[in-house]
């Protein structure tokens, strides 16, 4: 019983992900006051949103949808530092489940065949441990019941830190990295491609284009947080 107690934490933290106070044994990764205040944005049901904005012209996709708003040094950022930078895998099979179950009682957005994640490179996947992403795509897959496939579209070379450039360079510099390992699994379907956080949308433009030249595809996105404007 110790042990699974052990394991447990190492996914489940014993404190929250967005404030850091201390949780009770039956919670996850966020503490009541944290999930009842979760800034939702409802975009999976409004057509035209703030994210399908951002990528028109630029990805050909179905509809697209951020779960959460992001203010700078608020609780949600607290959550995905949490994710990418302390190991808290937790925090986003939580948010994942709780975007997975808005998704699935929606209007647009409530079937996929495939969830998949934004891929990173082999580099970081080895300094980090995991995909910041999987974790996520996991608890949309079974909020929806549906399948996820994490090792398909992969990364191929490693690119440099892309804060410092401005939109084109970082959009030439992600523009030729992603490839499909197996492509015709994808014929006919409609995936659902997640990041943790869309910024400028220029890496999610890059995955879209490798995946839209599968035949009959069609393509929605989706991110955990989408930052404040
Ligand atoms: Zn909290």
């Amino acid at each position: 019983m110790l042990y699974l107690s052990a394991c447990l934490d190492l996914f489940f933290p014993h404190y929250c992900a967005g404030c850091g106070v201390s949780l009770r044994h039956f919670q996850k990764a966020l503490c009541v006051s944290c999930l009842s205040q979760l800034p939702r944005t409802g975009m999976h049901d409004q057509p035209d949103n703030r994210l399908e904005r951002l990528l028109w012209g630029r990805v050909s996709y179905a509809s697209a949808s951020a779960f959460l708003r992001m203010p700078k040094n608020g609780e949600v950022h607290h959550m995905i530092h949490e994710l990418k930078y302390k190991s808290n895998q937790g925090i986003g099979v939580e948010l994942g489940y709780l975007f997975g179950t808005e998704l699935k009682a929606s209007q647009r957005m409530s079937h996929f065949d495939y969830v998949l994640p934004v891929p990173l490179h082999p580099k970081r996947l080895k300094e980090r441990g995991y995909n910041q992403c999987d974790p996520i795509v996991q608890g949309v897959a079974e909020a929806m019941g549906t399948y996820c496939q994490v090792d398909n579209l992969v990364r191929k070379a490693y690119n440099a830190s892309q804060t410092r450039m401005s939109r084109y360079n970082r959009w030439r510099n992600v523009e030729s990295i992603f490839h499909l390992r197996q492509p015709q699994v994808l014929e006919d379907t409609h995936v659902l491609l997640v990041d943790d956080v869309i910024t400028t949308g220029s890496t999610i433009e890059a995955c879209a284009k490798v995946l839209s030249e599968v035949r009959n595809i069609k393509i929605s996105v989706a991110s955990i947080a989408i930052p404040n404007v």
